[in-house]
Formats: structure tokens, sequence, C-alpha cells
């Protein structure tokens, strides 16, 4: 009797995004198996190779021969953390999957308690660092005055000191994989696609080994694509500013103008001059900042984003209630 050989269905993917980390890989594989292990669970370890350009694809390819839930996914270039672990995303069939740095700084040992917090009806745990050891003052300043200032502008609340180690329900991954921006924020996207999701803290590691990737201009970078991603602020701001500028310039004018014909001008020529090119310049920010509402919402549409996405629907034809909901004990709900 043919039959096929049985699909085993992935419970638990784990994506590692690695650029450059074969001195991590052996420590990340024995941490994640000592605590995967014992729970007893389908899962399977999605590694994107960004470009790295040591022997991580060698020894990833070795890994994966010598345990086949090591799955790898090697990209023709660096294309940047954030699209590695898009191509994680999509790769990954587990029900729950997990992102996770390869230096180990978030600890795998979080897992667990993210798939408990799961069982209970969460689709995103996320986890929160406590503290940051292993980070600079400046790194720790920058980081809360960009979280500081990407809540201001932003429309989505991107929670704080939130990586992207996170767990996310199947329901959530196939959302954030309609989001095919170019210029991707996971943290900004993970927050845009909503979906019941609570915090675990947890005290973040230094690197284990190796470099970080990220300089102060990688940094700025990413804050900059996170803020422009989430926020048409910057496009939208200079018809304020021109409105500051030429309002005054313009009812300054109109006091020189009333001044010299009362009392005559001391130095010819002078105080219209400057309130001219004031005034013109203040005009001239008001359009860009008109023009930029239009290309704001230009922007917008590009994005493509999908205007709402659906958590579970109730009492229709075929109906597709949310698994997670009907996972939730009766007393959690009550
Ligand atoms: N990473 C990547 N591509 C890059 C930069 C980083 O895939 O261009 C991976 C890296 O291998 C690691 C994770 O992203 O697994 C986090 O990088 P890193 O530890 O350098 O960042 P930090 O912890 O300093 O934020
Ligand atoms: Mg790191």
């Amino acid at each position: 009797m043919l039959s096929e050989p049985p699909v085993e269905l992935v419970e638990l993917s784990v994506v590692v995004p690695c650029k450059n980390e074969a001195d991590n890989l052996e420590h990340l594989f024995e941490r994640l198996r000592q605590t995967l292990d014992p729970l007893g669970i389908p899962y399977e370890i999605i590694c994107v190779n960004d470009g790295s350009q040591d022997n991580t694809l060698e020894k990833l390819i070795a890994f994966h021969r010598r345990d086949p839930r090591i799955k790898v996914v090697n990209l023709s270039r660096c294309y940047g953390k954030e699209i590695a672990l898009t191509a994680g995303l999509d790769h990954a069939s587990g029900n729950a999957v997990v992102p996770i740095d390869a230096d180990l700084q978030d600890p795998p040992e979080l897992i667990p308690e993210m798939l408990q917090q799961w069982r209970q009806g969460y689709q995103v745990v996320y986890a929160v660092r406590r503290s940051r050891r292993g980070e600079s003052w400046l790194k720790r300043f920058t980081a809360n005055g960009f979280y500081w200032l990407i809540d201001q502008l932003s429309q989505v609340r991107i929670p704080r000191n939130t990586g992207d180690f996170r767990l996310l329900d199947r329901q959530v991954v196939e959302a954030v994989k309609q989001l095919r921006e170019r210029t991707r924020f996971m943290k900004g996207i993970f927050a845009w696609v909503g979906y019941r999701q609570t915090a675990i803290f947890y005290d973040r590691a230094p690197r284990f080994r190796g470099k970080t990737q990220w300089n102060y201009w990688r940094l700025w970078n990413l804050a900059i694509e996170g803020i422009t991603s989430f926020s048409s602020w910057p496009l939208r701001v200079w018809s304020y500013i021109g409105l500051a500028i030429s309002v005054p310039a313009f009812l300054y004018g109109l006091f020189l103008i009333i001044r010299t014909l009362l009392f005559g001008s001391d130095v010819p020529g002078y105080a219209s001059l400057a309130v001219m090119i004031l005034f013109l310049g203040g005009i001239q920010l008001i359009s860009l900042g008109v023009i930029g509402e239009y290309l704001g919402r230009v922007f917008e549409e590009v994005k493509g984003r999908p205007l709402y996405l659906v958590d579970g629907t109730f009492g229709f034809e075929t109906p597709r209630p949310s698994p997670a909901l009907d996972s939730v004990p009766t007393q959690k709900l009550g």
C-alpha cells in the first residue's frame, strides 16, 4: 500500500536573520534545542542568511544536514535585517512564529512563556526589555529619544524597548505578509496590524559573540525609515513653518507701511526688502507643505496596505472564528 509520508505540521517556527553570525550559531542552536525539545512540539528553525561575508552559510548548511528542523534561506545579497526577517516569515509554516536575533541578545528561554500566553488567546506576545545591559548610555538615550518622537508622530502606538523578538500567531503572520511596502520598519508593521497583544518582560543580555551590524548611521537611517513610513508629518510640517514665518512678516510689513506713511523712512528700502523676502519665503514653504499633503496621500496609496484586517467573523455562512478566541478558556473571557 502506498501512503504519503506523514507531513508533520509545524507548531512553532523560530526565524533567525543571520548576517556574519558564524561564531554564534553553535551556541544559538544549542540553547534553542535545550528550550524547545522539552516542550515536545514539532518546531522548525528558519535561518535567513542575509549576505554574510564569513562562513555563516556553510555552517548553517552543515547544521541543516545534522538536524533537518534547521532550515536555511539564503538571500542573494545583504538586504538588511528587516527584509531578511520578512523572508523568514514568508518561509515559516508554524502556527506560531518567533523572530529572534542570532546573537542571543534575546533569550530563547522566554519562548515557553510566550507560548503559554499564546495558548491563553493572545495573538502577539512581545518581549519588552527591562534593561539594556552592554549598551552605552548614548545608545539608550538615542533609543529613548526615538521612541518618544515616533510616539508623538505616528498614528499607531509602537511599544517601547521592544525589538523584533516576539511571538506571532499564524493569523498575524498572514496579516504581516500582506504589507509588502519596500521600506519596511518591522516594529511599526507589527504594531500596525494590531490583534490581541500582550507583553512579557526580560533583561536584555549583551551580544554573545561578534560585533553589532548597527552603527549610529544605520540606526539613524532605521529611525528615519520608521518615522517616514509611519507618519507623513515631516512632509506636512512645512506649511506650519511657512505660516509661522509669513503671517508675522505680513503683519510687520503692514506696520512698516503705516509707520513710513506717518513718520517717513530712515533707511530707505531695507525694511521693505526684508519683509518681502520673509513673506515670500513663508509662502514658498506653505506651498511645499501643500505639495507634501498630496505627496503624503500618494505615499499612503502607494504602500498598498490593506484597509483593514479582520480578526474573525461570526454569523456568516462559512464562519471563520478567530482561532485564538476559540481556544480562550471560558473563565478568561468572563
Ligand atoms: N542582521 C541581518 N542583516 C543585517 C544586520 C543584522 O540579518 O544587515 C541580523 C543579525 O545577524 C542579528 C540580528 O539581525 O541576528 C540583529 O542584529 P544586531 O545584533 O547586529 O543588532 P542589535 O542587537 O545591535 O540591534
Ligand atoms: Mg544584537
